[in-house]
């Protein structure tokens, strides 16, 4: 591993580390959190770019601030974890959480506009409406580019409606989330944004920073990736002749869409994968686990969203809202298509993200985005005080189909694979089960896809040893079986558990 050597001065003011390992290598996304965290006012967002405006070094000897609550940071990660850790629900792929539901916005027109089913505005224009919060931050178009999100500070009703639909660009949501601190004094702030959003905002609250006590409320949006403005433009320019400000809409399905006066064209999306920004590419979040409620598409069903309640004040708010008429629900469970999709996606960009950040640490010397790393800490603690017991398993004759039907009823991810005397014999996660291709999922038993090799501890194991083990075999979990009789299964430790131990 390449070791970033950085000098005393480095570490006394942040910016120093900021500039070096976040802005100059590409991992900026222009959250904005620095500018509005910044207690010198020393940065500001121009176009594409965090600009110092003068040297804080002069008026400061010492200053952590800016490289801590960047969200590409490694400071304050777990820290941030601890806001939503008292949720009943730990799910390996989806993080904490109370419930999960299916949501659209009673108002039709809302549905029409947005790109899934308007639970946000419908939210939001709530809030505002019934003074739950005094503000909202909101990401709406920039007039003469529609394309590009404008941050900004809604008052009113009509300010959230404008900002209705996902833009999928960068938005400086954290420096308008300041904005509305100290230009507009407002005290109850709901603020909206993709995960790195969420978590910068976690990160203040983290650091006490003094503008985190006006916020109200997080709603965080499902994010696969946000793409570099100029880069994409210029691409679709080039290549499909539609300039910048002839774009009415863009919109995400199984293809980008782009849709000027008279015409919709289709870009597959490997074709504009390069266009994702660095960070995007080792980013294990999709669906905004630090968030008081997370709001993402429920594919394959048209018009309705996902939510996920994280926290008491994201339920208390949520369900205001549905009792009064704002939004319908839906049972989640009775649709194990949709959980099936989000779990796997979630999975996926975690894996994929862990792989890129392994390669990018040989590059750049160091690893900003894993939460769990080897720490001493963990050879504190016995396996036996944090493991799962009394966990779920799964007979090896149950199909494919009735494991899916299964995980969306029990919301976990992994399940232990018996024989017919009850001994563990495998492991089946949602993910091989969701790629065995649909027509064969009723003929096919969970006993013919199990992984045979289990990753195996035991109860006076320490909880280092269980990483070890799961970093040695490239899983998330090891099955925990009793010293006396090796068939006898205990319980089961994930990464998630072992996370959750060191967020206390
Ligand atoms: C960059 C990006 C990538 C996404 N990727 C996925 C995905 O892969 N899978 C998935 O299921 N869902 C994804 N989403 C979320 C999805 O597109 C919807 O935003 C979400 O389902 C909420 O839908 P809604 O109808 O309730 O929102 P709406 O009622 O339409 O409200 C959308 C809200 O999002 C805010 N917003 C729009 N763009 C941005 C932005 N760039 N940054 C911060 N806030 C913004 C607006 O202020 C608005 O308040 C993504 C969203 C974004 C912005
Ligand atoms: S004064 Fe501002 S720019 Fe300087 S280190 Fe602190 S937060 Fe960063
Ligand atoms: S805090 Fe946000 S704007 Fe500042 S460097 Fe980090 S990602 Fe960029
Ligand atoms: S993928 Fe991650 S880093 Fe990229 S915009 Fe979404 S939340 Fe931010």
């Amino acid at each position: 591993m390449r070791i970033t050597v950085e000098s005393k001065n480095d570490a006394l003011i942040a910016y120093n580390i900021l500039e070096k390992r976040i802005i100059n290598s590409g991992f900026c996304t222009l959250c904005g959190a620095c500018e509005a965290a910044c207690p010198t006012s020393a940065l500001h967002i121009n176009g594409e770019k965090v600009n110092r405006l003068h040297d804080c070094s002069k008026d400061l000897d010492l200053c952590p601030i800016c490289y801590e609550i960047c969200p590409h940071s490694e400071a304050l990660l777990l820290r941030s974890l601890s806001f939503v850790a008292d949720a009943p629900i730990k799910n390996e792929a989806l993080g904490y959480y109370r419930k999960i539901v299916l949501a659209q916005a009673v108002d039709s027109k809302l549905r029409e506009q947005s790109h899934g089913g308007a639970v946000v505005t419908s939210l939001l224009k709530y809030g505002i409406e019934t003074k739950f919060f005094d503000s909202a931050i909101v990401s709406q178009s920039e007039p003469e580019n529609p394309a590009k999100p404008k941050p900004s500070v809604a008052l009113v009703p009509d300010d959230i409606l404008s900002a209705i639909g996902s833009k999928f660009f960068p938005s400086s949501v954290a420096k308008a989330y300041g904005k509305a601190v100290y230009g507009h004094g407002k005290t109850d702030i709901a603020f909206v944004g993709v995960p790195c959003h969420v978590l910068a905002l976690r990160k203040m609250e983290a650091w006490q920073h003094k503008i985190i006590d006006n916020l109200k409320i997080t709603i965080g949006l499902f994010c696969f990736g946000t793409f570099s403005l100029s880069s994409l433009l210029e691409y679709i320019t080039k290549k499909y002749k539609i300039k910048p400000s002839d774009i009415k809409r863009l919109r995400l399905s199984s293809k980008f869409e782009v849709q000027t006066e008279n015409d919709v064209i289709q870009i597959p999306l490997p074709e504009i994968k390069e266009h994702i920004l660095p960070s995007c590419r080792t980013c294990t979040d999709f669906t905004s686990e630090l968030a008081d409620i997370s709001v993402g598409g429920a594919y394959p069903l048209k018009d309705w969203s996902t939510v996920i309640i994280r926290t008491k004040a994201g339920e208390d708010f949520f369900y205001e809202a549905v009792k009064n008429g704002v939004i319908n629900t839906w049972v989640i469970e009775q649709e194990p298509k949709v959980f099936e999709r989000i779990v796997v996606a979630a999975m996926q960009k975690r894996t994929e993200a862990l792989k890129e950040a392994k390669e990018m640490e040989k590059v750049y010397g160091y690893l900003p985005v894993l939460l769990l790393r080897e720490t001493d800490a963990l050879a504190h603690i016995k396996i036996e005080e944090i493991m799962a017991k009394n966990i779920k398993t799964v007979p090896q004759d149950m199909t494919v189909s009735q494991f899916l039907d299964f995980v969306a009823i029990h919301h976990h991810i992994g399940y232990p694979v018996i024989n017919e005397k009850g001994e563990p014999v495998g492991w089946v996660t949602l993910e091989e089960a969701s790629s065995v291709a649909k027509k064969k999922r009723d003929a096919t038993l969970v006993g013919q896809i199990a992984r045979r090799k289990l990753v195996v501890a035991y109860p006076d194991e320490t909880a280092l040893d269980a990483f070890k083990r799961m970093s040695e075999n490239e899983t998330g979990r090891v099955l925990i079986f009793d010293r006396e009789n090796p068939k006898k299964l205990m319980g089961v430790v994930t990464k998630r558990d072992l996370m959750h131990t060191l967020t206390k």
